[in-house]
Parts: structure tokens; sequence; C-alpha cells
């Protein structure tokens, strides 16, 4: 079998840079799709691909577990190279990139994936996506928890859950197709089917007649639709014949533009700069759990502060009327910080002065039963042997209006 490829990568109309990258070097095809701060993207997928190129053994393999292996080798290297620059390299650390790569072998295509980069088969008119995305959405899909139109539109559906080159070890599906005449291959990174969904995919491969129209027409569609990544394809045809010759070093960059100067930019796009350069896509990100956790803390916080608040108990005034209050006297702001428990039949003007000045105060005691104790000893209610209990002085007792004890 003969392949016949065309590749395209264009940094869409929203980003500076192309963080993607894209080979088609038989028998080699692949696209990487890097993440990271500023510019380390790139990096990471030029390397992934640079170090696929340099270490991925060609075979001729024993069998398909034995090419899967050769594939999953190279990922392995090309994580390694990833991570040792990125420790290297304080600006690059946390970089690394999405990998699908295929690996044509006679009559067959041996695939290798991690991310949410994609690899699609037109054969007879149908459009058959090959690999898993490595997303949480994915995940949620697969699991039944999600549909695909959800999906399709969830504010978390750039999260990958895995890339190259971001832990030590990397995990790598693997799986090989038995090419047809006429089957037309895609793979491609996630700012074309962020955008153009299967149906457009299979139209815009359908309908164009060589792999460069392909291409162009996929590219094409997902500017038309606000090009809000980096878009990258490689169209792969399989026709009868020999296959290719190998080719040595036909890896493509990623299209580079100078940095531009600070003074060409605004002010947000500066910081922009500065911080990640994909802020919403790719890197898992925790930040949105902030405002639920802060809300949570608070909410905690205020019914723990209300329970210690209600475990009190104090005597006051409900008014003229002497009651008991659960909480602390006073209040914060608008807020109340007690509320009443119980009244009792007992009158400020029963109360002697003296004690109707502490009970605006609020008498603090330690439990219901023992503050139904204060009010039946009230000064002016008690016995004088037990109304030193709650602190009458002598003198200041006379003051007390008649009691009705
Ligand atoms: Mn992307």
């Amino acid at each position: 079998m003969r392949l016949e490829a065309a590749v395209r990568t264009d940094p869409g109309l929203v980003r500076a840079n192309n963080e993607d990258a894209c080979a088609a070097a038989p028998p080699l095809y692949a696209v990487a799709d890097g993440l990271g701060g500023h510019q380390a993207g790139e990096i990471a997928s030029n390397l992934a691909l640079e170090t696929l190129r340099r270490r991925a053994e060609r075979g001729p393999h024993s069998d398909d577990e034995s090419a899967h292996e050769s594939l999953r080798r190279a990922i392995q290297q090309a994580n390694s190279a990833i991570l040792d620059r990125a420790t290297s390299d304080a600006r690059l650390r946390g970089m690394g990139t999405t990998l699908t790569v295929g690996l044509h072998e006679g009559e067959r295509l041996h695939l290798a994936h991690v991310g949410d980069s994609r690899g699609y088969l037109l054969r007879e008119g149908e459009l058959k996506r090959l690999t898993e995305d490595h997303t949480l959405v994915a995940e949620l899909v697969r699991r039944g928890e999600l549909t695909r139109e959800e999906a399709a539109v969830h504010p978390q559906r750039s999260v990958i859950t895995r890339a190259v080159g971001i832990s030590r070890t990397v995990e790598v599906d693997t799986f090989t197709i038995e090419l047809r005449a006429g089957d037309r291959l895609l793979l491609c990174t996630d700012g074309l089917t962020s955008v153009v969904d299967d149906d457009e995919i299979a139209q815009a491969l359908s309908v164009s007649t060589g792999t460069d129209a392909a291409a162009e027409a996929l590219v094409g569609r997902a500017n038309a639709l606000g090009g809000p990544d980096n878009i990258t394809v490689v169209v792969i045809d399989a026709e009868e014949g020999e296959p290719s010759p190998w080719m040595e070093a036909t890896i493509e960059p990623a299209e580079t533009q100078p940095a531009p100067s600070a003074s060409d930019h605004s002010w947000a796009e500066a910081m922009h700069r500065l911080g990640p350069r994909r802020p919403t896509t790719h890197r898992p990100r925790w930040n949105w759990l902030l405002p639920p956790v802060l809300a949570i803390l608070v909410i905690v916080g205020v019914l723990v502060f209300r329970a210690a608040v209600n475990s009190r108990v104090y005597v006051g005034l409900d008014g003229q009327t002497v009651a008991i209050f659960h909480g602390v006297s006073g209040s914060v702001g608008p807020f109340k910080l007690h509320h009443m428990g119980e009244r009792t039949g007992v009158t400020a003007d029963q109360v002697p002065e003296w004690y109707l000045q502490r009970l605006r105060s609020g008498v603090v005691v330690g439990s219901m039963a023992e503050a139904r104790e204060t009010v039946a000893r009230l000064p002016s209610l008690a016995s004088p042997e037990t109304s030193d209990s709650v602190g009458p002085s002598p003198s200041s007792s006379t003051s007390a209006p008649g009691g009705h004890g």
C-alpha cells in the first residue's frame, strides 16, 4: 500500500503562536499539540516529533504488538526528553504535548495516541473516529455520565487527562488498522475538532479530491468558525502501490513568529503572554473549585459561630419583660446574636433598678435550668438568704419595688 499525505498547520485567528507541530515523514505521520507557558508548548511538541524521528524503530516488526512496543518506547523517550528539558529550565516547567502517531508498515498502519488530538478514518464514505480523547469530559461520556452533545459544550472540555512530558511515565493507547485502497485518514489537533464537528469533517474529507485540497478545506473551515486555537491536520490517502521511501527528516516545525515587542501589545495581551499560553485549555486547572470551596468555608464558619453563640444562655430583658435568651446579648450590625428562649412572667417594674442594669447587658448563665433558677431567685422575688447568690448588696436591695413573692 502506498500512502499519499498532505499536512497543514495554522495558528488560527486568535493565538499569536503556533504550539502545534506535525510530520509526514514516511513511514511516520504525526500531530502534536504543545501545552505550557510562553513558547514552552512549541518546544514540547517539536521535541516530541524530533525524538520520534530519531528514535522510532521503523521495522519491519514481527507483529503488531512489537510495532506497538516500539512506538511506546519512542514516546516514552520523547516523554523523558521533554521532562528533562523542563527540569533544566524553569521557564519550561509544566510543558507537555499531545501526540498522535501513525507508523506505516505494508498493509498496516500502527497508531499510538496520547491526549486530545484525534485520528479518523474515512472508509467508503463513512467517518470513524479511531482515537479516544484523554479528557475529563470524554471520561464522563464513556462512563455514561455525560452525552456527547453535553461534552461538546462543557466548560471543562479542554482539560486533558494524559499528555507526553508531564510525568515520568506516560500511558499510550496503541492499535493497528489494516489499510484498504481508497481509505482516507486524518490526524488532527483539537483546534480542528473543537469547532468543526464530525459530520462536517466527513463532508470536507469526502468532497475534496486530493489530500492537499482536503487539508486546506479543513483548516479553512476551522478558521471560518473563528479559529480559536492552532489548527493542524495530516490527511493521508491509501492507494495501491509500493510504499514511499523512508524520509530522513521532514519534520515540519511549528510556524514560529518573532515575539512582538511589548509596546505593540495592550496591557492585557502582555499579561497574557507572561502567563500560561493557554489558560483555559489543556492544563488540568482546579481554579474553578475556588469559589465553591470558599462558599463552603464561609457557610461552615457561620454555622460553627452560630452554634457557639447559641450554646450560650443569658437572662435579659425583652422590652419590659424578663426573658431567657440563647446566644449573646447585643448585635453585630443588623444581625442579632441571640434569640428568645422563653419569656417569664416577671416584668421590669418588679425588679430592683440595680439588677435591671445587669439584665439590660444580660446575666450569663450556664444552662436553661440555671437560667430558670436565676429567674426564680431574682432579687425582689428571692428570700433574703438566697438573694446573695445573684449578688445584690444589702444597701441597693432597698431600692427594690414591691415584689410579688
Ligand atoms: Mn490545541
